[in-house]
């Protein structure tokens, strides 16, 4: 049995049989197994950052170790990994022992837990200190790998990882390859010219590797065939403990300090304190760290994390709170892996591992071909999960993804979860490869693979899947916006054929719609007058709505200010569209192929003779004098008081311009929850930010 075999069948027995029911007998059957199988996960985890379960399943098997080994004191064997932080160090690197050890943190599941937590301090300062409130300091956890970074006379001298806890490895040489690690403090140029910095001082943070930069990184690593990590924090151990620095210099690490080890001089006597210290000899500190009095507040602040987690363009895994006085920190000191006076607040958890049951290629309005994976359901984060993106060909093959396989899912806010890697230490038998099917799963064409692109695409204009999704397209929100057509009636009305082009819906009828199943009463009427509406939608919906490859709603929008009237944009050539803002050669080319094909002429002429409007109205042409008059926005994430294209009618309506890209010309990047890569490149431009209540503000001034 392999190690994932042998963990399946544990996690069978622990589900099984509660502790409280288990006899001496299977308790020390079960304490055995666990304790190796734990010790090969945290190896996998720890020292070959190449974990082959999740998180969330190697915790739940450490919980129900732990409650057995409560109950049964007698079967907690001293090196039982309920006792163990982190994992040994490689020998490969020279070993450093730490003056102090490194510690692992307890975690808090619940708000009760935090309070729980807080309380324990409070009685535990009781009889020194007496009835005490102490302040706490909530620093956001940032899923990476604790270094120690040693300072001798201002100079980086040692830098270590925790390994395990008491001794570490020494990767100096690919330490001071990491940009953000001062190699001598104080920085020059920084506050902290006058900061006397201790003759010898230790400063612990954490290394972590940027979201975008670790997706970019593993798809250079699967393009190489070579094994992709599961998770931005193996990404950064693994990157980190590599032999040649020269290549962990390739690979983009950055470094946040969180706190300070033993040094030989004094420190300011608080953990606030401390990290303002830190930032002002040259460290890199998180922007988001606060202090409160009161524990609902640092509650309050947990939960707004919890939502928040994915605004940022780095993975934190939860809320590392601090009693903020050192005295008292010193006062509570630690258990056996880990402080008393901290706690980590754990967000629910984003990744899983689970079965691969099927691929499907899906096949999307513009033609695309989508491999879907089909999952056995998994709960991520309190959502069941059972389908996953698997991007395009290139994704699935060289990650070696094959059906039947064990898999890492991740769940990121509401982008759709997404198939990580294949667990290939855990595939039983031969599992066949997967190879892109030849032909269209609904029209049975030939699917057809563009040079230089990394996906299928079915080309043929009869393929009634994409008819379909066109269709819903043309009578979405953005577009024409026809209430009551979605994806469930495109498809009747294609199925049934009362609509073979577009234009056919400009020709249904009441009879039409009531032979349909599910049409009594009002609800043709409606329809029928939602599309009759739709005829005077502005000229840049409709061309949205056509579905060009490429125009999306702000082209669609910059195409009709330059050219108001269907006829002048249909007979525009290739260079007239260049001089349009914002329009490069591949939108200008692809608007002039859309026009010069027959079938589109016609649908274009059919739509005029049935009076959908194809001029643009005054707006979307007129000069703006609004208040956001010659001011560019770019939009980014989502929104809470609105959609995005809300956000951007009322942008238009004051006379501002969105764009879809951000630029040295864009004056607001207006930057919702999960905001894109527009954000770090506004941040890299210089480019102002402003989050959805300054958005309002100004909306409302
Ligand atoms: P931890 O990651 O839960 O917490 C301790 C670490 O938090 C510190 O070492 C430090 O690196 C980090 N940290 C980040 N920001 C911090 C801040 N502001 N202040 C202080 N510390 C901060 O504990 P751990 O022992 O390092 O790891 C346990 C985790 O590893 C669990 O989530 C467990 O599921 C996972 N694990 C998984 C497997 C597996 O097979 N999937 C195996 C072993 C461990």
């Amino acid at each position: 049995m392999n190690l994932v075999q042998k963990t399946r069948e544990l996690q069978r027995k622990s589900e099984a049989h509660p502790v409280s029911e288990l006899d001496n007998g299977l308790a020390r059957e079960l304490a055995v197994a666990l304790k190796d199988v734990l010790l090969a996960h945290a190896h996998r985890y720890y020292v070959e950052d190449d974990p082959v379960i999740s998180d969330t399943e190697y915790d739940r098997l450490l919980a129900y170790l732990r409650e057995l080994e409560e109950r049964f004191p007698e079967l907690a064997a001293p090196d039982s990994p309920t006792h163990r932080i982190g994992g040994a160090p490689l020998d490969r690197f020279e070993k450093v022992r730490h003056p102090e050890q490194l510690l692992s943190l307890s975690n808090a599941f619940s708000n009760d837990d935090v309070k729980a937590w807080y309380e324990r301090c409070r009685r535990g300062l009781a009889e020194r200190f007496g009835d005490v409130h102490p302040e706490v300091t909530a620093e956001l956890k940032i899923d990476g790998l604790a270094l120690a970074l040693t300072y001798v006379d201002g100079q980086l001298q040692i830098g270590a990882t925790r390994g395990n806890g008491t001794t570490g490895e020494d990767i100096t040489v690919n330490v001071k390859t990491i940009a953000s690690v001062p190699l001598r403090i104080p920085v020059p140029g920084t506050n902290g010219q006058d900061v006397e910095v201790p003759g010898r001082i230790e400063v612990r943070g954490e290394a972590y590797i940027k979201r975008s930069d670790f997706e970019r990184l593993n798809a250079s690593l699967a393009a190489r065939n070579q094994k992709v990590f599961a998770n931005p924090r193996n990404s950064a151990a693994g990157s980190l403990r590599q032999l040649d620095s020269s290549a962990v210099a390739d690979r983009p690490l950055s470094f946040l300090a969180y706190s300070i080890g033993p040094s030989s001089g004094s420190l300011p006597p608080s953990q606030s304190m401390r990290i303002e210290w830190l930032r002002n000899v040259g460290f890199a500190t998180s922007a988001h760290i606060k202090t409160f009095r009161k524990i609902e507040s640092v509650i309050a602040y947990c939960e707004e994390w919890t939502e928040r987690r994915d605004d940022l363009n780095y993975e934190i895994d939860g809320v590392v709170l601090k009693i903020d006085r050192i005295e008292f920190q010193e006062e509570l000191g630690a258990i056996s892996n880990a402080p008393r006076w901290a706690v980590a607040y754990k967000f629910p958890a984003k990744e899983a591992t689970t079965t691969l049951r099927d691929i499907i290629v899906n096949v999307g309005r513009t033609g695309m071909i989508k491999p879907e994976a089909v999952l056995e359901p998994v709960e991520i984060g309190g959502v069941t999960v059972s389908q996953a993106t698997l991007h395009n060909e290139d994704y699935i093959v060289s990650r070696d993804i094959r059906i039947g396989d064990t898999v890492v899912v991740k769940r990121a806010g509401d982008v759709i979860p997404q198939v990580v890697k294949a667990i290939v230490e855990a595939r039983s038998g031969d599992l066949p490869k997967w190879s892109m099917p030849a032909r269209c799963p609904v029209c049975s064409s030939e699917l057809v693979r563009l040079p230089e692109e990394a996906d299928y695409y079915c080309v043929s204009s009869d393929c009634p899947a994409q008819f379909i999704r066109l269709l819903e397209h043309f009578a979405s929100r953005d577009a024409m916006d026809i209430e009551g057509l979605g994806s469930k009636l495109s498809v009747t009305l294609v199925e049934t054929g009362l609509v073979e082009h577009i234009s056919d819906l400009y020709r249904l009828t009441e009879d039409d719609l009531l032979s349909l199943e599910g049409f009594a009463g009002k609800r043709a009427l409606n329809l029928l007058s939602g599309i009759d509406r739709s005829r005077s939608q502005p000229l840049s919906r409709l061309l949205f709505g056509l579905g060009i490859r490429h125009v999306g709603k702000t082209t669609a929008e910059a195409l009709v200010q330059a050219f108001p009237s269907m006829e002048e944009l249909a007979s525009a050539q290739v260079d007239d569209l260049l001089e349009v803002d914002g329009i490069g050669t591949v939108i200008a080319e692809s608007v002039v192929d859309w026009f010069s094909v027959d079938k589109n002429k016609a649908l274009v002429a059919d739509l005029r003779d049935l009076g959908v409007r194809m001029t643009a109205i005054e707006s979307e042409v007129a000069a703006s004098t609004g208040r956001f008059s010659g001011l560019s926005f770019v939009l980014t994430g989502s929104l809470a008081s609105m959609t995005r294209s809300e956000a951007a009618d009322q942008i238009a309506a004051g006379g501002g311009k969105v764009s879809a890209s951000v630029s040295g010309k864009t004056d607001y990047v207006v930057a919702g929850t999960q905001p894109g890569s527009k954000l770090e490149k506004a941040r890299k431009l210089g480019v102002t930010v402003i989050r959805e209540d300054e958005f309002l503000q100004m909306l409302a001034d």
